[in-house]
């Protein structure tokens, strides 16, 4: 951790006066805020200009934390969170009533998660709250994977740098609130390691779905860069988007580099969708369908 006792301790500070603060977690920088403080969490809103309707997710010092704000924690959620946490793994369980409904969009269930990046861990010990955390950039873009990413978007946000994130693509979301358990959001880890039932994309590109399958929230378009992302075409004077063969460095690559192509200005980012096997490719494509998806 890269990140000093004393910055921690003045972010904690900062979270418990009701204020943002951006921190590292694996997969990509989070906008922070405590988890229990309703006005706290509407700045994460509308900071982001993010859809009320757009859950977040929560995160927790431990399973027992978690634990704390579930309404029932199945033995299954209990297994994979003993296996997976801290990490790159989000479990919806019903809500009991210590979190604000504007948290989970007025929901009943929540989005619980224990990230594994040191600081992210620390930070939370210090606040002695929960926090939210969405990705700290400006609702449907490219979300970020360095401190300077959230500084270009938010140049007055307090920001926790401690690198660049290891995973760079968003947690697995599996949901328990449902008779059976699945992913609705592609992640480093499958389904099969989880042993839930696979991701389906049938959501509405504005995200909206009565479909207990999907997730609310989950926009067809979404990640997006300013340049048009064009899938599996030749596009005259287009910047090409080349990723690393292997799947982890792809995944850790994929948001810095779309960043930096759409920073040279061009009109049209081209790329192939990768043909690896494999959850991490699986997120990949799902994560670059996203970005090519039309606004609307
Ligand atoms: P973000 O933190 O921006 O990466 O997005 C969090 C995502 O987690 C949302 O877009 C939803 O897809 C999912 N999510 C959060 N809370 C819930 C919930 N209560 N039920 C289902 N999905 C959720
Ligand atoms: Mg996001």
């Amino acid at each position: 951790m890269t990140v000093s006792q004393r910055e921690i301790d003045n972010a904690a500070r900062a979270i418990n006066a009701g204020e943002l603060v951006a921190f590292p977690t694996e997969t990509v920088y989070g906008l922070g805020a405590d988890a229990l403080n309703k006005d706290a969490i509407r700045k994460v809103f509308a900071l982001k200009g993010r859809p009320s309707t757009n859950p977040l997710i929560v995160h927790c010092r431990g399973i027992a934390h978690a634990r704390m704000f579930a309404a029932d924690w199945p033995d299954h959620a209990h297994d994979l969170a003993n296996r997976f946490w801290p990490g790159p793994l989000t479990i919806v369980v019903r809500k009991n009533a210590f979190i604000p409904p504007i948290a989970t969009a007025n929901g009943d269930t929540v989005a619980l998660r224990v990230p594994a990046n040191d600081t992210a861990r620390a930070l939370i010990e210090a606040a002695s709250v929960p926090l939210v955390g969405p990705s700290a950039n400006p609702s449907g873009t490219i979300s970020p994977t360095t401190a300077q990413h959230v500084q270009d978007a938010f140049p007055d946000l307090l920001v926790l740098d401690d690198g660049p994130c290891t995973t760079g693509v968003e947690s697995t979301v599996v949901t328990f609130a449902h008779v059976t358990p699945r992913v609705l959001r592609p992640g480093v880890l499958g389904h099969e390691e989880l042993g839930v039932a696979p991701f389906e994309a049938t959501s509405g590109s504005d995200g909206s779905s009565s479909d207990p399958k999907t997730s609310p929230g989950l926009f067809k378009s979404h990640y997006a860069p300013r340049a048009r992302l064009v899938l599996d075409q030749d596009v005259p004077g287009a910047e090409r988007l080349h990723l690393p063969d292997n799947a982890a460095d792809a995944a850790r690559e994929l948001y810095a580099r779309l960043r930096a192509l759409d920073s040279t200005g061009t009109d049209t980012i081209v790329a192939n969708t990768p043909k690896g096997t494999g959850p991490i490719w699986d997120a990949i494509r799902d994560r670059l369908r996203r970005a090519a998806a039309p606004a609307d």
